[in-house]
């Protein structure tokens, strides 16, 4: 048996609502056959004169009054339908929207990887809006006109079958070629939502990419491809409107096509003398007013097609596995452990291509740790996992002694504070964005943090100081500027373990000078585990580990490193004589 509540993916409640909502509408579309009926009977009394009777005032007046309490009905039915449809439509989408967001928050990173992030966008966004649209304006109206045809059907049936039956046979043949033609209407509007992907992911290479492709002049070939993709898109939609189009208009003509049977079967029938003139009269005119519905049933059952890819998609993101953990779970000890730790970014090929080889090594508490070795070894790795943004395929990390695996992401976060180089700020008031650190500290104390990141000089020389906006991704503030900022946030925080990718971009001596002196005053006292670009920064740590190949090449101190003339003390040479020749 065909399960609405599973196909549409709705909450008890909102199943229980669209059922509402689909007595409400059939209440609607019964409350509107009432003037329609009044009118056949007026016709009626009109008619008598035609045939020697007179008409009867008191009935005529009678049909007034009715006319009147049927405008009322029609009003109430139509008020409650709305109620039940629309604003409980959107409350349930308002609800889908929220638990995709939820869910979203707790997927793995791996999902991420896997998943094109312009797809995933858009989805949410277009899904939510074709569920909401479906709820509102087509599942309620296909079902409740469904059951209005069918009783209307029957009451014509019971009043003259010959007539009825001319009326309806129609409908089943129209209906078979819809339904004959879904999955080609399915196949196309498949490729219609490829062609949008591809496109819409054109338009964000396109536009993020602006400055790279007018510097290198590349402003020709990228148009073209964006060009192309919107040209694809262009004709994907006009060969699903016009698949679409010729199987409904297809139906709809066949439809029609029982306005002429209807006639010419009841004109047979009055010359045989086995209907009257008024019956006759009135299956003409149910005949013209039912078609309406059905045409409008007609062109709602491709766009329910077309539902079934969103939610085939919703059902992937929802049904896919999160982390879970413990949320409860005091960590008291912050040094962290790693135990013959395999990992490999590459789920289907975990054995085969791991970027971490069975690593054992430890960060000490209260300390300040750098990971070092060559670009791609695997540095920025190991400190995902310190954070389960991944799961090891092999082995443990454990923080304080507890397996990292066995801890709720969103908890286990709440122990740490991350500066990456890629600062990520949101589109939103610079004080919002340091408050990100910790939603629950005072205005006193957000400055205090900007300060101690040496934000506050420059933020009070923005034109709203605080308050101003930072645009999308804070694109108006130096490179500098956007690293204090994370700074702050991660002063906010106060998180005793800090994980710290240090810059890599030169900044400017001053910029540099500034954030130095922000992350001193960030790692005080704190587990510090930082990776390490060049390599003079942190001669002073009080533990050095160095990967090679995501494996542990060597790890001690500055001095014992260097006396081991092995990796550590190769790279340190190399960087200082670099330095050097650009001096
Ligand atoms: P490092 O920080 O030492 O430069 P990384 O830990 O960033 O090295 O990367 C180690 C290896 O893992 C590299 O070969 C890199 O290409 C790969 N890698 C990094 N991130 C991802 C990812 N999200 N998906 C797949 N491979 C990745």
């Amino acid at each position: 048996m065909f399960n609405l509540k599973e196909a549409l993916m709705l909450t008890a409640k909102g199943y229980s609502d669209l059922k509402k909502a689909i007595a409400a509408c059939t209440l609607t579309n019964l409350s509107l056959m009432l003037p329609f009926l009044i009118t056949i009977q007026l016709f009626a009394e009109l008619l008598k004169p035609l045939m020697g009777q007179e008409i009867s005032w008191n009935k005529m007046w009678a049909f007034l009054g009715f006319g009147v309490v049927a405008a009322v009905l029609v009003f109430l039915a139509s008020k409650n339908d709305y109620k039940k449809t629309y604003v409980t439509s959107y409350m349930e989408a308002e609800h889908t929207r929220v638990s995709v967001a939820e869910r979203i928050r707790k997927l793995p990173m791996s999902f991420f990887n896997s998943k094109d992030l312009t797809e995933l966008t858009t989805n949410i966004m277009a899904d939510c809006t074709t569920t909401e649209h479906v709820l509102s304006h087509i599942i309620p109206q296909l079902i409740s006109n469904g059951i209005s045809i069918t009783l209307v059907c029957a009451m014509m049936a019971a009043f003259d079958w010959r007539m009825a039956i001319a009326v309806f046979c129609s409908v089943p043949v129209a209906l078979l070629v819809i339904l004959g033609s879904k999955s080609f209407q399915r196949r196309l509007s498949e490729k219609h939502v490829e062609s949008k992907l591809r496109a819409s992911g054109q338009v964000q290479e396109y536009l993020e990419g602006i400055k790279v492709i007018k510097a290198c002049g590349l402003d020709g070939s990228k148009f073209a491809k964006l060009d192309e993709a919107l040209r694809l898109m262009k004709k994907m939609a006009m060969k699903m409107e016009f698949g679409t189009g010729i199987f409904v208009t297809g139906a709809q003509m066949l439809l029609q096509a029982g306005i002429g049977l209807t006639v010419f079967v009841g004109a047979h029938l009055l010359t045989k003398g086995s209907i009257e003139l008024i019956p006759l009269l009135m299956f003409l005119v149910i005949v013209v007013r039912i078609y309406g519905p059905i045409m409008v049933e007609f062109t709602l059952l491709p766009e329910l097609f077309y539902h079934r890819i969103s939610t085939k998609r919703m059902r992937t993101l929802m049904t896919a596995p999160i982390m879970e953990g413990n949320a409860e779970a005091k960590l008291t000890q912050w040094n962290i452990e790693f135990e013959g730790v395999s990992f490999s970014y590459d789920t289907k090929n975990a054995g085969t291509d791991s970027v971490i080889k069975d690593l054992t090594v430890s960060f000490p508490s209260d300390a300040i740790t750098a990971l070092v070795g060559p670009s791609g070894c695997g540095k920025s790795t190991v400190s995902r996992l310190i954070a389960r943004f991944w799961d090891v395929n092999k082995g443990r990390v454990k923080v304080g002694g507890v397996d990292v695996k066995t801890l709720d992401p969103e908890h286990l976060m709440s122990y740490m504070s991350f500066v990456f180089q890629d600062v990520v700020l949101f589109n939103d008031t610079v004080y919002n964005n340091i408050k990100i650190g910790n939603m629950n500290a005072s205005e006193e104390e957000v400055i205090a943090a900007a300060k101690a990141a040496c934000c506050d000089d420059f933020i009070k020389e923005l034109p709203s100081g605080y308050q101003t906006m930072l645009g999308e991704n804070g694109s108006t503030l130096s490179g500098g500027e956007r690293q204090r900022i994370s700074i702050a946030r991660a002063l906010l925080k106060n998180a005793p373990i800090v994980l710290l990718d240090e810059a890599t971009a030169s900044l400017d001596p001053e910029n540099e000078a500034l954030i130095q002196q922000a992350i001193s005053r960030l790692i005080e006292g704190k587990t510090v585990i930082v990776i390490a670009h060049r390599l003079r920064t942190i001669a002073g740590a009080d533990k050095i580990v160095v990967l090679e190949d995501g494996k542990l090449a060597e790890e001690g101190t500055h001095d014992a490193l260097m006396e081991k003339k092995g990796l550590y003390e190769r790279l340190y040479t190399i960087q200082q004589e670099s330095l050097g020749w650009s001096v």
